[in-house]
């Protein structure tokens, strides 16, 4: 019998005979069976000789899909313990692990749609065609620029959006074709000659014996100031590794974000990586993915989810800005590809490094109970010195629509010395709140317990928590009369910029300015090469780029955070603001930070500033061990939203209740209680946490508590969810 995970919501795996013509599937294949009124695609996780169910009732699989497993048996411990250790449906667990086009049921190998033209397009009067059907002429030289081969139709819906209704007209007209082709390949030939990297220092060198020390599995901390080197570290490990006929998998934030540390990688090692990320299409990704499981690809990197694939031969696994919040997985399976990291590395039995300037208490408490090594590389690599900070009382010197006046002199100063500014506000948008002049009345979304924020250049109020959108008009809902932007985002700064500096350059990178496919590469790509004096925008600057021009960075309304109701509101407020003053100065040019606030006085500056990064996060840490917060307990999160807001309660209450036989000494259960934001997108949310001095007690009480939720009449009302190590606390 055989064990299969399907993806549906339902923890339990499902019992089924192998199909009639007597092919068994091993484990980590695909096999399709009836689930319900539906066929569904499903994965074998086990063979087994028992189940719960009656023998007669057991159905057989419609078939089987792989003649190899997909997966192996490391992949399927992975598996088991995502799913164990979230409590998260299994099937879920191996949809999430899987590329679309298998999780869809489609061959390892499998043949796509192409389109290419035909022996009748050569001789095509595409001037002609171009007056008449524009569309059609486009997707013809298209078409014909591809060759013998064809095209791609995955390719085509990203070349020309609307393609189908020209490509109809095209093979009616003869001159094109359908055909199928076998999916591309992953291809490593394209990486340049590798490039020898600078002469390690005395700390450099100093990391890399440490991490040399370790073939075997060992979790290693690289807690490096920016700009100190540790990527010149861990590419000398990863030469390493993969001279030794091993493969590396490397995660990072967002691929988007780190184009400078793809083209290092493949200059430096002169390896084409495979890469695993939202922005490719289907067949680009299954074609990396399955370069992975082979071993073609001797360097893997990728986001979040790549940390489930199958790797053929692997040495090395790196985590790249550890402290980044995107490796937790917000919704649907919530799951940390950082800590999956060090699971995988300990199954695999190879070496985990995770490297940030600004580690999460997390990592640094582990490191002081003896469980990772800590590495510190304390200086900048290259002779560059640390930015100076200062700040700007706000409440003495007033920063008229964002910008003060010591911020504006300090800008043009380090422009008239030829350098570049980066100013940062981590909110988009003109104006967090649209408010009337005359009533106070403030545009609050419909559906959610939030303003809305205005987008001047669309002319638009936007809800950032439900995409909610409506025309901006100049007069109140209420009383009529004229309304005003209050408070400022990067779309503001940007205008008070231009006017201040109506000479230079002013480039603005935040989701809204680099929404296009590539805008964000061609946007560094210029503000790299001097073209923008001043760049403006949120944390998507903050991530990993290099300014060589860069010598000022401007923090403007840092406040947000002082006064965070969250545990973790220093820890993260320290961490953004150490992360972009990293981007001062990388050079040999000293760089200088301007960071305004209106509490001056609040004791969170002068440690920052007297102490850096490690004083804010020795005295956070002090913190959470009195208060007793993460690391120093854990934490689990139950979510319910729904229409009516007695049902999402009801539910958590029904949650409660069960959960109350095991409360005591080491289980606390807190709520429910509404979500910090009350209510989203039309939906009641309301939360119950559940926080435990010691791990075990935790997940033997969720062990228990998720089937029961999951045949529990309450929840039919709600959407919930659970999240175990939470990072949002909302
Ligand atoms: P990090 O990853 O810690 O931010 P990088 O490895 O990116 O640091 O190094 C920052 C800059 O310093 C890069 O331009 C890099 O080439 C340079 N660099 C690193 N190590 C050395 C070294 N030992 N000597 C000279 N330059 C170095
Ligand atoms: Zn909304």
């Amino acid at each position: 019998m055989l064990k299969v995970a399907i993806n549906v919501p339902l923890s339990r795996a499902f019992d089924y005979l192998p199909p009639a013509d007597g092919t068994v599937p091993a484990p980590g294949c695909r096999v399709r069976v009836q689930f319900g009124p539906r066929q569904q695609i499903g994965l074998v996780l086990a063979h087994a000789s028992d189940s719960t169910l009656d023998p007669g009732r057991i159905r057989r699989c419609l078939g089987v899909l792989d003649d190899e497993p997909l997966l192996g048996t490391r992949e399927l411990q992975l598996i088991r313990f995502t799913a164990d250790y979230y409590h998260h449906p299994i099937g879920e667990v191996v949809a999430a692990a899987l590329p679309a086009m298998l999780r869809q049921g489609k061959a390892l190998h499998p043949v796509v749609e192409a389109l290419v033209a035909t022996d009748l397009a050569d001789s095509a009067d595409v001037e002609t065609l171009s007056r008449r059907a524009p569309k059609q002429a486009e997707l013809l030289e298209t078409i014909r620029d591809a060759g013998g081969n064809g095209i791609e139709t995955d390719t085509l819906t990203e070349l020309l959006p609307n393609w189908r209704r020209a490509a109809k007209a095209l093979l009616e007209k003869g001159l094109a074709e359908r055909i199928e082709i076998s999916a591309p390949q992953f291809d490593e030939s394209g990486a340049p000659a590798a490039t020898p990297g600078p002469k390690l220092n005395d700390d450099q060198q100093a990391a890399l014996r440490k991490l040399r020390e370790h073939d075997d599995f060992n979790a290693c901390l690289i807690e490096g100031v920016t700009g100190s080197g540790k990527t010149e570290v861990y590419l000398q490990r990863m030469r390493d590794i993969i001279d030794a006929g091993k493969q590396v998998l490397v995660l990072v934030p967002e691929i988007g974000l780190t184009p400078q540390l793809l083209s290092r990688l493949r200059k430096r090692l002169g390896i084409e990586p495979a890469l695993l990320h939202s922005g490719l299409n289907d067949t680009e990704r299954l074609a990396a993915w399955r370069a992975a499981r082979t071993g073609a690809a001797r360097l893997v990197v990728g986001t979040r989810s790549a940390i489930f694939t199958p790797l053929a031969n692997p040495g090395l696994v790196i985590v790249d800005e550890e402290h980044d919040h995107s490796f937790k997985q917000q919704e649907g399976l919530r799951y940390s590809a950082r800590d999956l990291a060090i699971v995988r590395a300990k199954q695999l039995d190879v070496p985990v490094i995770l490297g940030t300037a600004t580690p999460t208490l997390e990592m640094l408490h582990h490191c002081h109970n003896g469980n990772y090594e800590h590495i510190k590389l304390p200086i900048r690599a290259g002779g560059a010195t640390p930015p100076g900070i200062r700040l700007i009382d706000t409440m003495r010197l007033p920063a008229t629509d964002g910008i003060s006046e010591p911020l504006a002199e300090a800008i043009g100063k380090h422009l008239q010395a030829g350098n570049q500014a980066l100013i940062f506000l981590n909110r988009r948008g003109f104006a967090p709140t649209l408010i009337c002049s005359i009533c106070g009345h403030i545009a609050g979304c419909d559906r959610c317990d939030s303003r809305l924020t205005v987008h001047a250049s669309q002319r638009q109020l936007r809800c950032h928590h439900c995409g909610h959108a409506r025309p901006l008009d100049d007069n109140c809902s209420e009383c009529g009369e004229v309304v005003r932007p209050l408070g400022e985002g990067t779309e503001r700064l940007e205008d008070t910029l231009r006017q201040r500096f109506p000479e230079r350059n002013i480039m603005r990178i935040d989701s809204d300015s680099t929404q296009r496919k590539g805008a964000m590469a061609d946007a560094l790509d210029q503000a790299r090469e001097g073209e923008a004096d001043i760049l403006v925008g949120t944390q998507m600057l903050s991530k990993g780029h290099h300014f060589p021009n860069l010598t000022l960075v401007g923090i403007v309304n840092a406040d947000q955070g002082l006064f965070g109701t969250d545990f973790r509101s220093a820890e993260r407020m320290a961490q953004s603001i150490v992360q972009v003053a990293g981007r001062a100065g990388r050079a040999s040019r000293k760089g200088e930070v301007l960071i305004q606030t209106a509490f001056p006085e609040n004791p969170f500056w002068s440690t920052l500033i007297g102490g850096g990064y490690p004083q804010v996060a020795a005295e956070a840490l002090a913190e959470r061990e009195v208060t007793r917060w993460p690391p120093f307990t854990r934490l689990a999160l139950i979510r319910s939203a729904a229409h009516q807001h007695a049902d999402a309660l009801n539910f958590l209450d029904v949650a409660r209740r069960m959960l109350a036989d095991r409360c005591g000494e080491t289980l606390r259960v807190l709520g429910p209680v509404d979500a910090p934001m009350a209510r989203r997108a039309g939906r009641y949310r309301t939360q119950l946490l559940l926080q435990s001095s010691d791990r075990r007690s935790l997940h033997e009480a969720l062990r228990e508590l998720r089937p029961a939720l999951e045949e529990e009449p309450a929840a039919r009302k709600v959407r919930w969810s659970i999240d175990v190590d939470p990072v949002e606390l909302f």
